[in-house]
């Protein structure tokens, strides 16, 4: 196995690895994640006497059944609990930042079946200090046999939207996906596999800990925000995952299927970049 770091970044790499015994997640059944998330049973308010008493008031305090976000809409941890603001979590060194993604790495992932079916386990590559993290939604056939996110025709598209931003790719982004693992002839990520998957994600969120996250396409969104929202409502909202302020744009294997998305594309990009640079003062 071989792992590279670019001068400013953690770069997973494509070679099978040695799979050691010791995994940094453990395996939760996807049932007891779902089940730890459900919000639990409300009961009706009693009606004070005489008033009758509102059939509606159980269902209207119902928050929807998502499997992947709590009743107050922040996310879950494996086991139930909804995970912390990032910014109150302590901050890593560059160093740190590495060794712990080095550690994830190597640990792997066998929490659904895809992992028997990948050639790679496509963690994510940039540069882990990044003011801006992007998510995508799983790895393609160029990326399963590379090892990395984002390396084939949808990946070239993104190159360029991100230069067209004055974005370094090596430099001011982090780049992953929801899923580490391809699915069978690129077939979207079912639930189970997108809940086995989130609490990596979650982790490399707290580690990156960007200033913006940008996601790309529906399923992203979905995955990670929670909602079943479709990808035009999305792009126009802002959306705090967090803490962190956090966009949705189209995916760029969608630009390539529809070459008229790109310059809401475009623009989506150039919003993200002038975002980090007011509320941030990031210099990207
Ligand atoms: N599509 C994605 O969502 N991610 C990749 O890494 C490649 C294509």
């Amino acid at each position: 196995m071989s792992l590279s770091f670019d001068a400013k970044g953690f770069v997973g790499s494509i070679a099978p690895p040695v799979v050691p015994a010791k995994t940094a997640y453990k395996a939760v059944p996807v049932k007891s994640v779902q089940a730890a998330a459900r919000p639990a049973r409300i009961a009706s308010a009693p009606a004070a006497p005489g008033v009758a008493a509102n059939p509606y008031t159980r269902l209207s305090r119902l928050k929807p059944l998502n499997p992947m976000v709590g009743e107050s809409g922040s996310p879950v941890a494996p086991g139930g609990g909804e995970l912390p603001p990032i910014a109150s979590l302590p901050r890593l060194t560059f160093d740190q930042k590495r060794s712990v993604f080095k550690d994830l790495y190597i640990a792997r992932c066998d929490r659904c079946q895809l992992s028997a079916s990948r050639k790679s386990f496509v963690f994510g590559a940039g540069n882990v200090d990044a003011p801006l993290m992007l998510i995508g939604e799983a790895p393609g056939a160029d990326e399963d046999s590379q090892g990395l996110p984002f390396v084939g025709a949808a990946g070239k598209l993104l190159s360029e939207l991100l230069q067209g931003a004055s974005l370094d790719r090596k430099k001011d982004v982090f780049i992953t996906n929801i899923l580490k693992c391809r699915p069978p002839s690129n077939r979207t990520p079912n639930d189970a596999e997108i809940v086995a998957c989130l609490p990596l994600l979650h982790r490399q969120i707290e580690v990156v800990a960007p200033a913006v996250l940008l996601l790309l396409g529906k399923t992203a969104g979905n995955a990670l925000l929670g909602t079943g929202e479709t990808l035009g409502a999305m792009r126009r909202k802002k959306f705090d995952y967090r803490g962190i302020p956090t966009f949705v744009t189209y995916h760029p294997a969608a630009l390539l299927r529809t070459a008229a998305y790109r310059a809401d594309t475009e623009a989506d990009f150039q919003r993200v970049v002038l975002f980090l640079k007011e509320a941030s003062g990031h210099a990207v």
